[in-house]
């Protein structure tokens, strides 16, 4: 069935970070490079202060950072004591800031005359010293869709986060060598009134950004999608990264918003005004339990609490975004790393029947009640979020920062989510003269240059190529060497995919091998169709001398030779036949139009 998005008054925006390509990190002059080895490691636990939180549940961020330990592991050679807050900041990143303000004339944003740099609050461990540098540098833009106008709240230019390399028992670590990567920020207005509408927007910016100095690949650009409807919530989905897919996200979202709207319709249909009640201590009656994992978890000297929901039974089992409300549930007993276990699901094959039965007498929960269950070693604030996500279903959807999970979100904390921001002190405002902003000039836009490749290739080919992670190489290849254009695009985009595919070693061709092959073809040493088969033994290690002694194009009067012979054996052939016939024997070593030319020379 088709959605009708108006009719729902659906409002998606976008915040999209995107990476920029620059030596050094953004406040220092510290290269960006992957570190090969991390002689040292700084361990911190982080308490943190009320006046830091902002609207965050502080007992969430107790909780969350009670037990953690986190470990920065970094490199002298690419981390100093500016990162460690140990040292002023060094002045900005000019570059980082040229490209920002780039990005902010593209987006048809007002640019800042006077830039403050802020600090951020981090509160979730990802950033040594607590905070990330972050400023305003333009406002108030606009973007062009085929849907209509997309409004551009902010750009923002700002140091990346580190990423956490590995999680293990309360143990966070961080590598500090990719961090402070400057980084832009771009919200737009919830402008976007169809999952496609927020797609084209995204597409768009993620062009316009592309034709700035960037990072490409993954991870270099990340979407947070907020999505709302009418009675329902503004829900931000962090995280997001595949483009292509965020109808599919927004359409997860919107239908979840849909079956929680009804289940608060039923509930009220059902008489249910308040979910209220504490969690029972349980756990004599799993005494001789078969179920093993709860077995294995009170050997383990764990607990296990139950509760019931008034007249929520059945209701877990209805569909919710791209999961069932049961599982939307749990995820809130999962931000605490517990799930729960409930009377909607087949309780035989769990071997819980008798126990739950058991649990259902003791709370005094009726047959329409939903009984559930947390397991654990201290279950107590996870079930009680539970229970408190249950209750706020009588009232309809609570706002709250989500992470995506594959195509459809997830509860999780509320981290790192919205922050207290306070002046850099360290740092002189910047002012943006007119001078300088007459020197910013932005370059062709990928869609200006995707207009242009139409001449040259295929549209396919040239949508497809301005959106790969080749393009730059392209341009690169296309003006060095006067080949044909598509030769040189399939060749980036299939040929050696296709090699990689087939578990051949691709890591063989670089760049300047590469650019050996196409001088080859230049030359007209080999032919066009002779490329696959050289990059496949470049693959298998064999040197250029030998790509060019085995494909070596067959001279013209040998070529004449063998075509002349075709002919006589086959005279009463069609044209086509024979020039399959020609095609085989020469295996590629000759160009096709020159077999055709004469083919037809010696047909006559
Ligand atoms: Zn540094």
């Amino acid at each position: 069935m088709m959605t009708d998005y108006s009719k729902l008054g659906l409002r998606v925006g976008l915040e999209i970070h995107q990476q920029l390509n620059s030596e050094t990190k953004l406040f220092c002059r510290c290269p960006i490079k992957k570190s090969e080895s991390f002689n040292q490691a700084i361990k911190r636990k982080f308490k943190p202060v009320a006046g830091e939180l902002g609207d965050v549940d502080p007992a969430a961020i107790y909780e969350y950072m009670r037990n953690k330990n986190f470990v920065y592991s970094y490199d002298s050679e690419s981390s100093c004591l500016v990162e460690l807050d140990d040292d002023p900041p060094k002045d900005m990143n000019e570059k980082a800031l040229r490209t920002a303000l780039q990005a902010c004339k593209m987006l048809n944003c007002r640019i800042i005359d006077e830039l403050y740099v802020m600090r951020k609050t981090v509160i979730d461990g990802s950033s040594v010293s607590g905070f990330q540098r972050t400023l305003l540098v333009g406002m108030n833009g606009s973007v062009e869709t085929e849907f209509g106008n997309v409004g551009i709240m902010t750009v923002c230019l700002e140091e990346d986060s580190a990423p956490a390399i590995k999680k293990e028992g309360d143990t966070v670590e961080y590598r500090l060598d990719r961090s402070l990567v400057p980084l832009i920020e771009i919200a737009t207005a919830p402008d976007m009134h169809s999952p496609e509408h927020a797609k084209a927007a995204a597409e768009k910016i993620g062009l316009l950004l592309r034709s700035l100095d960037v990072v490409r690949g993954i991870g270099s650009i990340r979407q947070d999608v907020n999505v709302s409807i009418v009675g329902g919530a503004r829900i931000e989905i962090k995280g997001f990264q595949e483009l292509e897919k965020i109808p599919q996200l927004v359409q997860n979202e919107v239908s979840r918003q849909l079956s929680l709207i009804e289940i608060k319709g039923e509930l009220k249909k059902r008489g249910v005004r308040s979910v209220a009640g504490n969690a029972k201590d349980v756990t004599d009656m799993f005494s001789k339990t078969k179920n093993s994992m709860i077995r294995k978890i009170i050997t383990e000297k764990g607990r296990i609490l139950a509760a019931s929901l008034p007249r929520f039974s059945g209701l877990l089992k209805k569909e919710c975004g791209h999961h069932t409300f049961g599982k939307e549930l749990s995820s809130y007993a999962g931000a605490y790393g517990y799930g729960i276990m409930h009377s909607d699901e087949d309780l035989e094959k769990h071997q819980l029947a008798w126990e739950f039965s058991r649990i259902r007498e003791t709370l005094g929960a009726g047959k329409d009640d939903l009984v559930l269950i947390v397991a654990g070693r201290d279950p107590a604030n996870a079930i009680a979020a539970v229970i408190e996500r249950a209750g706020q279903c009588v009232q309809g959807i609570p706002e709250e920062t989500r992470v995506a999970d594959g195509l459809g979100s997830k509860y999780t904390r509320p981290l790192p989510g919205t922050e207290r921001m306070y002046p850099e002190t360290d740092i002189q405002p910047i002012r943006i003269t007119e001078k300088i902003l007459q020197s910013i000039k932005t370059p062709k836009t990928l869609l200006e240059k995707r207009e242009e490749l139409k001449k040259l290739l295929s549209e396919e080919i040239a949508e497809q190529l301005v959106k790969s992670r080749e393009f730059s190489l392209f341009e690169r290849l296309s003006k060095e060497y006067k080949i044909d254009a598509t030769i040189i695009a399939t060749t980036l985009l299939f040929t050696i995919k296709d090699l990689k595919r087939r578990n051949l070693n691709v890591e063989k061709i670089t760049e300047s091998a590469l650019k050996d092959v196409f001088m080859l073809l230049e030359a007209k040493k080999i032919s066009k169709d002779s490329v696959p088969k050289a990059l496949e033994m470049l693959c298998q290690g064999k040197t250029i001398a030998d790509i060019a002694r085995s494909l070596q194009v067959i001279a013209e009067n040998e070529l004449r030779k063998i075509i002349k012979e075709a002919v006589k054996s086959s005279s009463k052939e069609k044209e086509s036949v024979l020039m399959g016939l020609v095609m085989k024997k020469v295996q590629g070593k000759a160009d096709g139009s020159t077999v055709m030319r004469i083919l037809r020379e010696e047909m006559k």
